[in-house]
């Protein structure tokens, strides 16, 4: 990505599918915000007549639902159910497949394509996610070839957020409302006395190329206030807060506090949290072999550190009750995250708190744990 290029124009909302049918003419397949079954999925769309106009959500503690607000806007939502993970970092990837030819091992060599994603929607919070797993998975020496080779075509279209969710908190971790860098185009939804339009915004130079293309005029200074107005504002509504201040060092030394078990009597140990958090990681390799035509394949799927045989080692697991599953979590995304990646591990999108079944929240458990600080 190149650097920053600040260079507002406005776009007129009319004008957005012109936005798209560029990124589709520069080989893009666009995923963008739908809503389907009841929330805001991040699918494979066409248009502009695929975004959720007029859908805006309610989030809380184990509770999400649409609501229909009958307004214009094409992007009201706060954190989809599912991030953008699961495109660059794919829940379910094939690793190889063999087949035993004449009693030898052939391996199969067909490449499989590699999608060229346009990501249409990025939050700052989920900017600041692909940031981290980034950093996880090409910036610590180890590449991973198949989320370099997705991660390496993709455009983010950025769009800062208009409303805050509840269970937001990205201005306590630093990353958001407003998205800052990482975005090859950054748009905020203007709709005003002025019309609906978008601030437009390139990041990059994939970004530049693209935006003047675009019937898209220079940002008049009401457009650049009307929209820095709508981050401030958003960031005086966030639905959550954590007090991240010495937080690494007091959860630390706080393991065999016993919040942690208080904890362990609610969770499920349903790895929903760690399914729909947009910096998780961690995967399983299963091998499966058939019989009846000799062949083989490797896959690796999504795990978490929620089941019992993710910490399975000889003998045994190595965390073997809820409580210490919960533990790891929390504290790897809070505190040692730190120390491995230079960041926290959370980016405060809050998925974590809306999805989990028994409404357990994260920042509650950390403030928690430190407002009774043993050690
Ligand atoms: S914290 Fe909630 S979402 Fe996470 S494993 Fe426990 S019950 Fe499931
Ligand atoms: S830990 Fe929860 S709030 Fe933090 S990034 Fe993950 S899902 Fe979002």
């Amino acid at each position: 990505m190149g650097a920053i290029v600040k260079k507002p124009r406005v776009l007129d909302a009319a004008a957005l599918g012109e936005l798209f049918e560029a990124l589709k003419a520069a080989g893009h397949t666009l995923i963008g915000p739908v809503p389907r079954d009841g929330a805001i999925q991040y699918q494979p769309i066409d248009g502009v007549a695929d975004l959720p106009a007029g859908w805006s959500d309610f989030q809380d503690k184990g509770r999400y639902r649409l609501n229909e607000t009958g307004e214009a806007s094409l992007f009201d939502y706060a954190s989809a159910p599912q991030s953008w993970k699961r495109y660059l970092h794919p829940p379910r990837l094939k690793l190889f497949s063999a087949r035993r030819e004449k009693g030898r091992i052939r391996f199969d060599d067909e490449a499989e394509p590699i999608p060229k994603y346009a990501f249409i929607g990025v939050r700052a919070c989920d900017l600041n996610a692909i940031a981290i797993q980034d950093r996880v998975f090409i910036g610590n020496g180890q590449i991973d070839p198949h989320y370099a080779a997705r991660r390496e075509r993709a455009f983010l279209v950025a769009v800062n957020c208009s409303r805050a969710g509840g269970t937001c908190f990205c201005t306590s971790m630093g990353t958001g409302p407003r998205a800052e860098t990482g975005y090859d185009i950054a748009l905020t939804e203007l709709i005003d006395d002025r019309g609906h339009r978008f601030l437009l915004e390139t990041g990059s130079d994939a970004g530049e190329s693209i935006a003047a293309g675009l019937d898209a005029a220079a940002a008049a200074p009401e457009d650049i206030d009307a929209a820095a107005a709508i981050s401030e504002r958003v960031a005086g509504n966030m639905g959550r807060s954590l007090d991240t201040e010495g937080l690494p060092e007091i959860l630390a030394k706080n393991l065999s506090h016993p919040h942690w078990d208080a904890v362990a009597e609610r969770c499920l140990a349903c790895s929903n949290c760690t399914m729909v958090c947009p910096s998780c990681f961690c995967t399983s390799v299963e091998d499966t072999t058939s019989l009846e035509d000799g062949t083989a394949e490797r896959w690796r799927d999504w795990d978490s550190c929620f089941s019992g045989r993710f910490s399975y080692v000889v003998g045994g697991q190595v965390r073997d009750s809820t409580r210490s599953r919960y533990r790891q979590w929390l504290t790897h995304k809070l505190s040692y995250w730190h120390e491995q990646f230079g960041s926290s591990g959370c980016v405060g999108c809050g998925r974590c708190i809306t999805w989990c079944p028994v409404g357990i929240d994260i920042t509650e458990e950390a403030a928690a744990i430190r407002a009774t600080d043993e050690a």
